[in-house]
């Protein structure tokens, strides 16, 4: 299960904007787009980018992986089905990406952040309808229960994340079990997605 491991502060520093990767240092000063909102590296503070449309495309698309924690591969396969369903390409993306279990993880204010979300999963900590799965990606579908594993509902990273991330739960999950299960109400619109990424950039890249 192939994972992006290097440092993510980078990873927002590059796309010059919070993409909230590390939960409450995010939402301090320490972070480090606020002090150095600049590319990282040694030129990057001086590097002058060209405001090409190619590259606005491109970066959307980097900001959007990054987001979610997807490789490039597996966002290039998820594009091409989003491109063969019917409806909006851009929106059938973000829909599959939301209803990634690790998102749902996170959403659930289980995680911190995505990465922690989804480590919760790899370890075994969450179960989609009464059977444990530790598949990061497993899509979600609409009607299945998200619910703590039992043995997971008393762990302190946890109960600490339910009791103080003040994020509010998306329209689409309804929160069950004093907030230890959440059930997939619809499946997610584009309006219920707070996701800052122009999806549109995204299909313009990948339409060429
Ligand atoms: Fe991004 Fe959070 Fe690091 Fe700031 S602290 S650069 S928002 S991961």
């Amino acid at each position: 299960m192939a994972r992006y491991t290097g440092p993510v502060c980078r990873l927002c520093r590059r796309e010059k904007v919070k993409l909230f990767l590390k939960g409450a240092k995010c939402e301090s000063t320490a972070c480090p787009v606020e002090r150095r909102p600049y590319p990282p590296g040694e030129h990057g503070r001086d590097r002058a980018r060209q405001g090409s449309e190619y590259l606005a495309q491109l970066r959307e698309k980097q900001k959007a992986r990054r987001i979610y924690g997807v490789l490039e591969q597996q966002f290039r396969n998820l594009y091409d089905e989003a491109s063969r369903q019917s409806g909006i390409t851009g929106e059938n993306l973000l829909r599959m990406l939301e209803l990634r279990l690790d998102n749902i993880t996170f959403r659930a204010k289980w995680g911190v952040s995505r990465n922690q979300a989804r480590q919760l999963v790899s370890h075994g900590h969450v179960q989609v309808n009464g059977k444990r799965v530790t598949i990061p990606s497993y899509r979600v579908r609409v009607g299945d229960v998200v619910a703590l594993d039992p043995g997971a509902r008393d762990q302190i990273t946890i109960r600490q994340n339910l009791d103080t991330i003040d994020r509010p739960l998306p329209g689409w999950l309804e929160a069950e079990e004093n907030g230890n299960q959440v059930r997939v109400r619809i499946a997610p619109v584009r309006e219920q997605i707070d996701t800052p990424v122009r999806e549109q950039l995204i299909v313009e890249l990948y339409s060429k």
